[in-house]
C-alpha cells in the first residue's frame, strides 16, 4: 500500500474525467452544461461533469436499444460473454489504484477500504456473473410424449441502473456483473455526489472487450436524467440502489411510462441484538463499533439500532465507546485510517442534525456527537453513539447516513423481536447468543433479508442482498440476481 505523501502525489498527477460515456465515447452533454465535483476531503474541485438531461438519456438509450437488437452482444454464446467479463474483472483489479483514488477523493471514504472492499468487491462481482452465466441451465416442462414445453431465461433487453453515492463502484457492479453477463445493454447514472468511478469504468469495460453502445453511463443529477432514465418509454427494466422516497418515486415513474420492470434497493434502519448469553461480548463490541461506523456510517445495512439486554447494557456500551475510538476520523488518503469523510456538506448537516433531534428527545449522549477535522476544508463527524433510546424517538426510526448508534434496552427475547421489527424496514439484523435455538428462533422471527449470527455484515456474492418491507424488493448478488435482468419465456412445440 502505498503512503499518504504517495497518493497525494498520485491525486495531483491525475487526470480526471468528466464526461458522459455513448456508443464507446466521451461527449459533453447535448447542453453542454456541466457540475463541480468537489472532494468531501477537502473541498477541492476534482472536475468539471458532463450534467446530462433528456437528451441525453434518449440518445443514450437508442443506441442501447440498438445494439442489444443488433445482437453483438446479446447473441454471444454464454461462454464468450464469460471470457469478456472475466477480462473486464481483471483490468478493474490491473487499475485498483486509480480506481481506488478516484473512490476515496469523489466520496471521503478510506483509501483502505476504497481498494480492498470496493475495487476488489467490484472485481469479484463482474467475474463471479461472469462465471455463472454459462452455468445457467434453462428447463423444459414435463411434456407429453407429443409436446415439448421450454423454459427459456432471455435478456430483457435495455437496462437503466441508478445507484447511490456510498458505494459508488459497488453498487454499480452488483448490477452490472448479472446485467450485461445476461447479455443485455445498460445504461448507468451514477449519483451525482460521485461520478468518477462510473465515468472511468466504462472505458475499462470496452477495452475488456465489451461492444461499444453496450454500458453506457450518463452522469447527473437525480431530477433531470435520472427522472428521464425511469419515465422512458424504451427501458425495459429499471434497477435502482438509493433511498425508500426515491424508490417510491421511481415506481410511480414506472406506471405513468411503460410499466418497466423496477427493481429496488433501498434504506434501512437495521437492529443489531446482543443477548447477555453472547459468545465473547468484547468481539460482541468490535463488531458493533464497526456497524456504525465502517463507510462513516453510510451504509445500507449499518447497525443503526443497538439491541442490548438490559442486564449488560452499561458494561456493553462501555466496550463499544471503547472500540470506537479507533474508528475517529483521519485523512482518508491515509492508509491506516479507518474513517473518513462524510459525502458532502449536506449530508454532514443531516448527521448533525439528527445529532441535536437525539438530545432534544432526551436520549443520553455518550460520544462523540461533534464536527471533526474542520480546518480541513472537507467533511468528517466523530462517530455517536446515543443511549437511553427508546423506538419510537426520531433517531430510532428515521435512516440518518452517518456514523450515530442508537442503543435499545429489552428484558425478554420477544420484546428485542418486537422492537427490532418496528420499524419500515426489513434490510438487516444481526443475533448475538451462545444459545443455539435462540438464535434459531429469533433469526426466524426476525423480518428482514438477511440475518446474522454471532457476527455483522457477513456474506460474499453467493449469497442473496436485498430486503423485506420498505427495504426494496428483489435481490442483488447470487443467482437469484438474475431474475431481475431476464424474461422467462414459455415455448410450447407441438411435436
Ligand atoms: P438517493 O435515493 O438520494 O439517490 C440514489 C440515486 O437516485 C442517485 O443516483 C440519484 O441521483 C438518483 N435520483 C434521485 N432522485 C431521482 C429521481 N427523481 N428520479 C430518478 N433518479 C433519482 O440515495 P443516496 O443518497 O444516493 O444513497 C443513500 C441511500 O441508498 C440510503 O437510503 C441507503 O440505505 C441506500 N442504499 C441501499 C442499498 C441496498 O442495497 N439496499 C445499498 C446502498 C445504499
Amino acid at each position: 500500500m502505498k503512503t499518504r505523501m504517495e497518493w497525494e502525489a498520485y491525486a495531483d498527477s491525475l487526470s480526471i474525467n468528466g464526461q458522459a460515456f455513448v456508443n464507446g465515447e466521451y461527449i459533453p452533454a447535448e447542453s453542454g452544461e456541466t457540475f463541480d465535483c468537489l472532494s468531501p476531503v477537502d473541498g477541492r474541485l476534482l472536475t468539471k461533469v458532463a450534467s446530462c438531461g433528456e437528451d441525453d438519456a434518449d440518445k443514450a438509450v437508442k443506441n442501447a436499444r440498438e445494439t442489444f437488437s443488433s445482437g453483438v452482444w446479446a447473441h454471444l454464446p454464454p461462454a464468450e460473454r464469460k471470457k469478456v467479463m472475466i477480462r473486464f474483472a481483471d483490468l478493474i483489479e490491473q487499475h485498483s489504484d486509480e480506481l481506488a483514488l478516484l473512490e476515496t477523493l469523489d466520496m471521503g471514504k478510506p483509501i483502505r477500504y476504497s481498494k480492498a472492499v470496493d475495487v476488489f468487491g467490484a472485481a469479484r462481482a463482474i467475474r463471479w456473473s461472469g462465471e455463472a452465466v454459462d452455468k445457467i441451465y434453462d428447463e423444459l416442462a414435463p411434456t407429453p410424449h407429443n409436446e415439448i414445453g421450454m423454459v427459456t431465461r432471455e435478456p430483457v433487453g435495455v437496462v437503466a441502473a441508478i445507484v447511490p453515492w456510498n458505494f459508488p463502484m459497488l453498487m454499480a457492479c452488483w448490477k452490472l456483473g448479472p446485467a450485461l453477463a445476461s447479455g443485455n445493454s445498460v445504461v448507468l447514472k451514477p449519483s451525482e455526489k460521485s461520478p468518477l468511478t462510473a465515468i472511468r469504468l466504462a472505458q475499462i469495460a470496452v477495452e475488456a472487450g465489451i461492444p461499444k453502445g453496450v454500458l453506457n453511463v450518463l452522469p447527473g443529477y437525480g431530477n433531470t436524467v435520472g427522472q428521464a432514465l425511469a419515465l422512458h418509454m424504451d427501458v425495459d427494466t429499471l434497477v435502482f440502489t438509493g433511498s425508500t422516497k426515491i424508490a417510491k418515486q421511481l415506481m410511480i415513474y414506472a406506471g405513468q411510462s411503460n410499466m418497466k420492470r423496477v427493481w429496488l434497493e433501498a434504506g434501512g434502519k437495521s437492529p443489531n441484538i446482543v443477548f447477555a448469553d453472547a459468545p465473547d461480548l468484547k468481539a460482541a463490541a468490535a463488531s458493533a463499533a464497526s456497524a456504525i461506523a465502517f463507510n462513516q456510517g453510510e451504509v445500507c445495512t449499518a447497525g443503526s439500532r443497538l439491541l442490548v439486554e438490559a442486564s449488560i447494557k452499561d458494561t456493553f456500551i462501555d466496550l463499544v465507546v471503547e472500540e470506537l475510538k479507533s474508528w475517529h476520523p483521519g485523512h482518508p488518503l491515509d492508509p491506516e485510517s479507518q474513517n473518513g469523510a462524510v459525502v458532502d456538506g449536506d449530508q454532514l448537516a443531516t448527521v448533525l442534525r439528527y445529532i441535536e433531534s437525539g438530545k432534544q428527545e432526551g436520549a443520553a449522549l455518550v460520544h462523540g456527537g461533534e464536527q471533526v477535522m474542520e480546518s480541513t476544508g472537507g467533511f468528517y463527524v466523530a462517530p455517536t453513539v446515543f443511549s437511553n433510546v427508546n423506538n419510537n424517538m426520531v433517531i430510532a426510526r428515521e435512516e440518518i447516513f452517518g456514523p450515530v448508534l442508537s442503543v435499545i434496552s429489552f428484558d425478554t427475547a420477544e420484546e428485542a423481536v418486537a422492537i427490532a421489527n418496528d420499524t419500515d424496514y426489513g434490510l438487516a439484523a444481526s443475533v448475538w447468543t451462545s444459545d443455539i435455538s435462540k438464535a434459531h428462533k429469533t433469526s426466524r422471527d426476525l423480518r428482514s433479508g438477511m440475518v446474522w449470527v454471532n457476527h455483522y455484515d457477513g456474506g460474499d456474492m453467493t449469497a442473496p442482498f436485498g430486503g423485506y418491507k420498505q427495504s426494496g424488493n428483489g435481490r442483488d448478488k447470487s443467482l437469484h440476481a438474475f431474475d431481475k435482468y431476464t424474461e422467462i419465456k414459455a415455448t410450447w412445440i407441438a411435436l
